[in-house]
């Protein structure tokens, strides 16, 4: 089920499921990036990198 990037919930119906783009990822196949059709407006600029980001920077943090 996709998920939304806006609101982080899951998009059940296919038909509210809009389609941002494909993030490639370091190590395997990436993945898809959706949104609720309401909440196109409100996904950040680039919400796929910072949530990267935010990833590893908590990995970081519990390996130290
Ligand atoms: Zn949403």
């Amino acid at each position: 089920m996709p998920v939304c990037q806006a609101c982080h919930e899951g998009i059940p119906d296919p038909d509210d499921a809009v389609f941002l783009g494909h993030e490639e990822g370091n190590s395997g196949p990436g993945w898809e990036i959706f949104a609720h059709r309401a909440h196109v407006d409100q996904v950040q600029p680039d919400p796929v990198a910072e949530r990267a980001l935010a990833r590893l920077l908590i990995a970081r943090a519990f390996e130290s």
